[in-house]
């Protein structure tokens, strides 16, 4: 039988419903998991570590680090891993250690629910024991297991707060669909070495939603000596105001003057970035910007926070942030 880690880090799952909200609640958690679910143990043989019990909007680098950390200590003892979380910043979670364990040879599947295990209509029990039999199969990446699907981590986001369909991959098919048998799709490795924890990420990377009306005085108090990579959220295929007095081309010339990379992301979810297409793309890449292509912003923010840690030339970075690393693009 198939020995499973189950990682424990908060978030819905580990809540009860208390008065008018959820609470975290640790005891309650391993209660439920230990007496309500004994047919967990048919699945696999599970071990379980709590980790810490955050809500995930509390989260930053120095939590993906510890689970980084930790699926590399446990990593020979272990067939899987399964980490139970937040599903608020899951996916940055799971892009995070995408980029971070390198060459992973083993399934690493985040989880968790919209409703506290406690709760009679929660989808927490079937997350879970979906998330465990994935663990026990061949994947050897990170993923995001919620509803009826299994995504790669870095191609998921979250689409929806009240549906227990609670995610979507909108640029990559999902890696299983989970019916009355879990169908595989892609069963694919990036790097195939030892396992290398390379789990450090940077804090200089700011994100900037275009909108409109969006005054660029506001931008001018932005310290770029403490930034070295800018994410601007831009419309459609890359667009942002490139006329008048809102227009965003002053700001670009600032950063490229200060050696700020500045990636470009879309606000719309399916499809892909192309600079080619419109005035203010072509425009973007003449004041130096780049190309996020398909990458949801999660990725996008996460590869750029780990390869600003990792390099220090520009062109490293902007090099590198265009190439797929592990299927994010
Ligand atoms: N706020 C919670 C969290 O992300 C939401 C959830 O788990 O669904 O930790």
């Amino acid at each position: 039988m198939k020995k499973i880690l189950l990682i424990q880090t908060g978030g819905t799952i580990a809540m009860n419903a208390k008065g008018a909200g959820v609470e975290l609640d640790p005891e309650a958690w391993s209660k439920v998991l230990y007496e309500e679910i004994p047919e967990l143990n048919e699945i696999a043989e599970i071990s379980t570590f709590p980790l810490f019990f955050e809500d995930s909007s509390d989260l930053n680098a120095s939590h993906w680090m510890q689970l980084a950390n930790c699926v590399e200590e446990k990593y020979e003892a272990f067939d899987g891993f399964v980490i139970l979380h937040g599903t608020d910043t899951m996916a940055y979670s799971a892009s995070a250690l995408s980029f971070g364990l390198k060459n992973l040879g083993k399934p690493v599947i985040f989880t968790g629910s919209q409703l506290p295990m406690s709760s009679i209509r929660s989808d927490a029990r079937r997350n879970l024991v979906n998330a465990i039999e994935l663990a026990t199969m061949d994947f050897k990446e990170v993923g995001i297991c919620f509803n009826d699907a299994l995504y790669r981590g870095n191609r998921a986001t979250k689409m929806s707060i009240g549906d227990f369909d609670a995610f979507g991959s909108p640029n990559f098919m999902p890696l299983a669909d989970i019916g009355i048998q879990i169908q595989a799709n892609v069963l694919e490795q990036f790097g195939s070495g030892k396992l290398e924890n390379r789990a450090h990420y940077s804090d200089e990377v700011f994100v900037l939603t275009a909108h409109p009306n969006l005054n660029p005085e506001l931008l001018t108090g932005l310290d770029l000596g403490k930034i070295r990579a800018v994410i601007l959220r831009a419309f459609g295929s890359g667009n942002f105001c490139v006329k008048g007095e809102k227009s965003l081309l002053p700001f670009l010339d600032r950063c490229r003057d200060a050696g700020v990379v500045v990636a470009i992301v879309s606000q719309a979810d399916y499809d892909s970035v192309d600079l080619t297409q419109y005035s203010a793309g072509r425009a973007a890449l003449k004041h130096g910007a780049i190309s996020g292509n398909d990458m949801t912003l999660e990725a996008a923010l996460t590869k750029l926070m780990f390869l600003l840690a990792h390099y220090d030339a520009k062109s490293d970075i902007e090099g590198l942030f265009q190439q797929s690393l592990v299927g994010e693009l």
